[in-house]
């Protein structure tokens, strides 16, 4: 689904400094790819140069292909269209991707609508409930009903991924989507990321700090430190038997 190669990124005009120092990655189809690494490592600046947000400052070059066909380069426009489309942004902040002052259903029903505008008021709300249905909020007919705050961080960020899932994307970004939420809540709600993810060929980009996530929901884990990559493989291979001593450093970390 999506392939890095040789991504650099800068930032600032005059004298720029490098952030990521050449990176290559490959996400397949039905797989969720866990990104690791300590604070400054390049985790988010990687996910922003593929969702085409980096900071007016920044620049990245090499080649980033979303199911064969090159992003960076591509015009602001057409970056806001693949990002209703094709991927799709799991926001950190469960109440940031909802609008206060509306109800559920109405975003969700707009999220839909503005997938596919042919459809029917009663097909779009159909289809809304359905969504609901598919990131497990329980009652969704009743929650259509209220407004974000009448819910909790876990359920709202629910509803963001069922909005993300709204375009049919077939790569999921998600950066540190749980953190703003309590550790049981975390847990269910990054189980239905990676269980919606897996599904229908699309694909997960899932950075994390936690590396219990990365063990029990992941199917390949990068490892990445000061924005180079030090050691990539399967969760099992990784975790078992890192290679790279920063691996064994960063598991040796891990409670
Ligand atoms: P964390 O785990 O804390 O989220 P991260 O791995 O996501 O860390 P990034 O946010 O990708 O780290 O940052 C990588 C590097 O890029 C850091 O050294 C950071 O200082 C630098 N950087 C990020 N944003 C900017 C910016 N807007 N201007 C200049 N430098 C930046
Ligand atoms: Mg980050």
């Amino acid at each position: 689904v999506l392939g890095i190669r040789d991504l650099r990124v800068r930032f600032g005009r005059r004298d720029p400094i490098e952030v990521v120092h050449g990176l290559d990655l490959d996400i397949a189809q039905g797989e969720v790819l866990a990104v690791v690494g300590e604070s400054g490592s390049g985790k988010s600046v990687t996910a922003l140069s593929v969702i085409g947000l980096l900071p007016e400052n920044a620049r990245a070059t090499g080649s980033i292909t979303l199911q064969g066909r090159e992003l960076l380069g591509l015009g602001a426009s057409e970056m806001r269209r693949l990002r209703g489309a094709e991927i799709a942004m799991i926001s950190q902040d469960p109440v940031a991707s909802l609008n206060p002052v509306f109800t559920i259903g109405f975003q969700v029903i707009e999220a839909v609508r503005a997938h596919d505008r042919t459809l029917s008021t009663r097909a779009a709300r159909r289809r809304a409930i359905e969504l609901l249905e598919l990131v497990d909020l329980p009652e969704p007919a009743r929650r259509m009903k209220q407004y974000p705050h009448e819910l909790s961080g876990g359920q709202c960020q629910r509803i963001g991924i069922a909005m993300a899932l709204a375009s049919d994307p077939r790569l999921l970004i998600a950066d540190e989507p749980t953190t703003a939420l309590d550790v049981t809540v975390q847990a269910e709600v990054l189980d239905v990321l990676a269980r919606i993810g897996r599904s229908e060929g699309r694909a997960v980009l899932l950075i994390t700090h936690d590396m219990g996530v990365v063990a029990e929901l992941a199917d390949r884990v990068v490892v990445m430190r000061d924005g180079e990559l030090v050691e990539q493989g399967s969760v099992r291979g990784v975790l078992l038997k890192p290679t790279a001593p920063y691996t064994k450093q960063l598991l040796s970390a891990v409670p």
